[in-house]
C-alpha cells in the first residue's frame, strides 16, 4: 500500500507534494485536514482565517480523487478520520507545536521541509562558526547569496555592491498622494470563497468562534495560478519602483511598490528561489534597476530566509524573552483594531489598513506598530500574538524573530543591534501622515504632543540604564540631557493611560 501524505494549510504548493529523494510517493494519497480548534484558540482575523481555508479548499479541489479532505475539530480527529492509523508522511511543518504534534504520532515520518533556500543543518553550521559573536543578517545574506549564486557576477555582487539600502530609504514624493505604481494583481473570488464566507458566519453565528477585523474582497492568491499572476505582475509592472520608496508611507497609497507576496510565499503557493531568480532575470535583461532587485532578493533571500532559520536556531524559549520586562495587557482599541477611536493620524491610517485587509507594508509594522507597543511598554508576548492573529501572513515561524526580536527588543538584543523606534520626526520626514493630524512631531510636551514623539524620550528615559551602554543609542539617550521638560513629559506620559492617543 502507497503510504498517505499529510498536507498542512501552509504546505500548498507543488514542491510539497514533488516525489524522489525524501519526498512522498508519486501516487501517495494526500490527507488534508480543516481543524476548527485553530480558530478557537485564537481570535483570528477574519480575512485570514478565509484566505487561509480558501486555499486550502482550491488545493483541495485541485487534487481532486486523490485528497482525502477532512473538516474536524482537531488535527488528531481528523487524522483519526482519514486515515485510521498510520504509517503517514509529512513535510517538517513551520511551527513547533506542529512540529510537536508530528513527532508525537506514532508511524508518521517526518519529510524536509520545503519552501525556504537553506537547509536547517546549514544555517546551524554558519551560526555556530561564528562562535556565539553576534549573528549579522547581512554576513547571512550575502553567504546566501554566494551559496545559490544570486545576483553574482563569479564571486563579486553583480551591480558593484552587496547592499543597495542606501538607495533604497527614500521618503515619499512630496505632495503626491500616490506613488502612481501599476495597481497590483487582485484576485477574483469564486464559489469556493462565497462557501467559505457562509462557513465562517455559520461559525460566528453558531459555533462561538470569533474573528476581528473585515472579510472584504479577497484581496491575497489564493491558488498557484493566482499567485503565479501575482508574481509575473509585480515582476512586470511594480518591481522596478520597488527599491526608492521601499521604506516610505501613504495615507492614500498603502502597498506603493510593495509585492503583496508574503501570503502567498508563506502558505507555500511560491517558492522562494522563483521569486528571486525572476527579479534577477528582469535586472540582467535590463528591465528593472538593480537597487531595486537587489532591495527585493534582500527582503527575501536575506529578511524572510534569516527569520525562519532563526526562529529554530533561537530555540523554544525565545518565545517567553522580556529583556525590558514589559508587563502592560494591550488596550480595547487595539485589539479590536479600533482605528477610528484614535486621533493621531498615523496609528488610526495603519490601524484601518489592518483592520480592512490584514496587511501593511514593513515601515508601519515596524515603526508605527510595533514602535507604539515598545514605547508604551505592553507585554511583548501579547504583540507577537497580536501581529500573528491579524495579519493574513502571520505564523509563528515569522512573528517571533520580527516580533520579539525586532520589533519589541524583548531578547535584548540578539537579533538586532538596537530598538527600532522614533520620535514623530521620522514618521513626518517618511510620510504624508502627519498632514493634517492633532498632534505635531516637533511638540512633546502638551496637548499637540506627538505620542511618538513623546513616546520615544519616555522609552530612552526607562530604559536610560540599559541603553546608554549601546554604542547605536549613546548619542540618542544623551539627548535627554538637553530636554528642560522632561519632567513634565514623563508626568504626561503617566497619566496618559492606555487610551487611545
Ligand atoms: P515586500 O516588501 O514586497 O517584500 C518581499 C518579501 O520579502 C515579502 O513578501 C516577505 O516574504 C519577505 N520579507 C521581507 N521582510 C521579511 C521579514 N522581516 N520576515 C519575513 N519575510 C520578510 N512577514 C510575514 O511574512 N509575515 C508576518 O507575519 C510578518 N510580520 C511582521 C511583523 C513585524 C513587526 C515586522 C517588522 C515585519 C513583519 N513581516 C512579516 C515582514 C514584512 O513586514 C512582510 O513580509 C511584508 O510587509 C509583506 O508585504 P510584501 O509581501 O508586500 O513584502
Amino acid at each position: 500500500m502507497t503510504v498517505p501524505h499529510w498536507l498542512f494549510g501552509d504546505q500548498l504548493g507543488p514542491a510539497f507534494l514533488s516525489p524522489g529523494e525524501g519526498g512522498p510517493a508519486r501516487d501517495a494519497p494526500v490527507v488534508m485536514i480543516e481543524a476548527r480548534s485553530v480558530f478557537r484558540r485564537r481570535r483570528f482575523h477574519r480575512a485570514k482565517a478565509h484566505l487561509v481555508l480558501s486555499a486550502m479548499r482550491h488545493r483541495a479541489a485541485e487534487l481532486g480523487d486523490r485528497v482525502r479532505y477532512v473538516r474536524a475539530e482537531t488535527y488528531r480527529e481528523g487524522l483519526r478520520e482519514a486515515v485510521g492509523r498510520p504509517p503517514l508522511t509529512v513535510r517538517h511543518p513551520t511551527s513547533r507545536a506542529a512540529l510537536g504534534l508530528v513527532r508525537s504520532l506514532s508511524g508518521v515520518t517526518v519529510l524536509p521541509p520545503r519552501g525556504f533556500l537553506v537547509p536547517q543543518e546549514d544555517f546551524r553550521a554558519w551560526a555556530d562558526g561564528h562562535g556565539g559573536q553576534r549573528l549579522l543578517q547581512e554576513d547571512f545574506y550575502r553567504w546566501v547569496r554566494r551559496g545559490h549564486g544570486l545576483l553574482m557576477d563569479a564571486d563579486a555582487p553583480a551591480g558593484g555592491r552587496w547592499n543597495h539600502d542606501h538607495d533604497n530609504r527614500e521618503p515619499p514624493p512630496k505632495g503626491a498622494g500616490t506613488l502612481g505604481a501599476p495597481a497590483p494583481y487582485r484576485p477574483r473570488e469564486d464559489a469556493v470563497d462565497d462557501e467559505v464566507r457562509e462557513d465562517l458566519d455559520r461559525w460566528e453565528r453558531e459555533d462561538g468562534i470569533r474573528f476581528v477585523g473585515r472579510d472584504g474582497p479577497r484581496l491575497f492568491p489564493a491558488t498557484r495560478r493566482e499567485a503565479l499572476a501575482a508574481l509575473d505582475r509585480f515582476v512586470e509592472r511594480r518591481l522596478a519602483g520597488f527599491g526608492p520608496h521601499e521604506d516610505a508611507m501613504l495615507a492614500g497609497d498603502p502597498v506603493l511598490s510593495h509585492s503583496l507576496l508574503s501570503s502567498s510565499l508563506n502558505l507555500g503557493l511560491l517558492d522562494p528561489l522563483e521569486c528571486v531568480e525572476r527579479a534577477e532575470r528582469a535586472w540582467r535583461s535590463g528591465e528593472v534597476p538593480v537597487n531595486s532587485a537587489e532591495g527585493f532578493v534582500r527582503q527575501i533571500a536575506g529578511w524572510r530566509e534569516y527569520v525562519w532559520q532563526l526562529y529554530w536556531y533561537f530555540g523554544e524559549d525565545y518565545r517567553h524573552r522580556n529583556a525590558l520586562r514589559h508587563h502592560a495587557p494591550l488596550p480595547e482599541w487595539f485589539l479590536e483594531l479600533d482605528a477610528d477611536a484614535v486621533g493621531a493620524r498615523c496609528l488610526s491610517t495603519v490601524l484601518a489598513q489592518v483592520r480592512d485587509t490584514g496587511w501593511t507594508h514593513h515601515i508601519p509594522r515596524l515603526m508605527l506598530l510595533g514602535s507604539h507597543a515598545l514605547q508604551r511598554g505592553w507585554d511583548p508576548a501579547a504583540v507577537t500574538d497580536w501581529f500573528h492573529r491579524c495579519f493574513v501572513d502571520g505564523y509563528d515561524w515569522v512573528m517571533l524573530p520580527n516580533v520579539v526580536g525586532m520589533s519589541q527588543y524583548a531578547d535584548g538584543g540578539r537579533m538586532t543591534t538596537k530598538p527600532y523606534t522614533s520620535g514623530g520626526a521620522y514618521v513626518n520626514r517618511m510620510s504624508d501622515l502627519c498632514g493634517p493630524c492633532p498632534y505635531r512631531p516637533t511638540e512633546r510636551v502638551g496637548e499637540r504632543a506627538c505620542p511618538f514623539t513623546a513616546g520615544y524620550w519616555a522609552f530612552l528615559h526607562r530604559h536610560r540604564a540599559r541603553l546608554e551602554g549601546n554604542q547605536r543609542m549613546t548619542r540618542a539617550v544623551r539627548g535627554l540631557d538637553r530636554l528642560a521638560d522632561l519632567d513634565e513629559l514623563l508626568r504626561q506620559e503617566a497619566d496618559r493611560g492606555d487610551g487611545p492617543p
